[in-house]
């Protein structure tokens, strides 16, 4: 089954959006669910959250940040490429919740997860309030997307280049101290902001989902790389998850597991751009 490239769109300086053919993924993908591809044979394994699918045309579309060697390598093909192969639709479903009011709050490239939960929560009948954030203008994603499916939308940068200056939790903050209520809180991002959104949560006793972007390898609940401690349980993302109640996630041991393999990573990136520099020497 190739896995073909239909459309490829920059979104923002190292961010992508791809359209893929997959109709048997978009024929059962659910909002908050994810899938695992691996660019070629050999390739690592890159949990990406389905942004959309469209089952009549068999499409599902990725958006993905290059950080390391694996999504670089996935942001240098283009239309009418293969990626090797794509696990999924894998991960739980975001809960069914109907007639509520629902604040999402949204950083960097996590608007991308938050986008298919906001549509389908929106969807369902709740009263949507959006923050979304980025460190600056450029690197806002999806604006517009998330605009038609809120029903009010705070917009935040770090360095003050669009909407307001600070933090998307920051916006948060200020709305629950006005007296702002909300049956739930769902924020999806860097884990350090997901970690900010449910401090400022915990003292108003709002409920706050967080959809975790563990380091994944199996994506079938058996390797336990994607481990993460809920309650004082250990629970696997994969499995047990994206989503988890925010209040009881250990981010601290999360945002540790993360950066375990931070030094291999930087060695190996610097030898995939060594070796990429030496191709289009020789080339060119
Ligand atoms: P970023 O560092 O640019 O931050 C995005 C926004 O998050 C900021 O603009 C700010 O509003 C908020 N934020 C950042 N630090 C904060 C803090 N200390 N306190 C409060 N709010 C803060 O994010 P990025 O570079 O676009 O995102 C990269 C990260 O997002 C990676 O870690 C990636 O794995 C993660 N990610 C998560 C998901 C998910 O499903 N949770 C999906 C995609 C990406």
């Amino acid at each position: 089954m190739p896995f073909r490239i239909l459309k490829k769109k920059i979104l923002a300086p190292n961010i992508k959006k791809i359209i893929v053919k997959a109709p048997l993924i978009a024929r059962k993908a659910k909002a908050g669910q994810f899938v695992i591809l691996r660019v070629d044979e050999h390739g690592e394994r890159i949990p990406l959250t389905l942004v959309d699918w469209n089952e009549k045309e068999g499409t599902i579309t990725l958006i993905f940040q290059e950080v390391g060697v694996s999504t670089l390598k996935l942001g240098l093909l283009e239309e009418g490429d293969e990626i090797h192969d794509i696990l999924g639709p894998v991960g739980n479903p975001g809960e069914y919740v109907r007639d509520q009011t629902i604040c999402v709050v949204a950083g960097g490239v996590g608007i991308g997860a938050a986008y298919p939960r906001t549509k389908q929560l929106k969807e369902l009948g709740n009263y949507i309030v959006s923050i979304i954030g980025a460190r600056s203008a450029e690197l806002l994603i999806l604006e517009e997307e998330m605009k038609k499916y809120s029903d009010e939308i705070y917009i935040t940068t770090d360095d003050g280049s669009k909407g307001r200056k600070g933090f998307v939790t920051e916006v948060l903050k200020e709305l629950l101290e006005k007296g702002r209520k909300f049956d739930q809180v769902l924020s999806i991002g860097p884990p350090i902001m997901m970690k900010v959104t449910c401090d400022v949560t915990k003292p108003f006793g709002v409920k706050t989902i967080v959809s975790l972007n563990s380091m994944m390898v199996c994506g079938m609940g058996m390797c336990g790389a994607c481990r993460v401690t809920v309650g004082g349980e250990t629970k696997f993302t994969c499995v047990h998850g994206p989503e988890f109640d925010g209040h009881l996630v250990d981010f601290n041991e999360l945002m540790m597991r993360l950066r375990m393999y931070k030094e291999e990573e930087q060695i190996a990136l610097e030898k995939f751009k060594k070796n990429i520099l030496v191709k289009s020497h020789a080339s060119g």
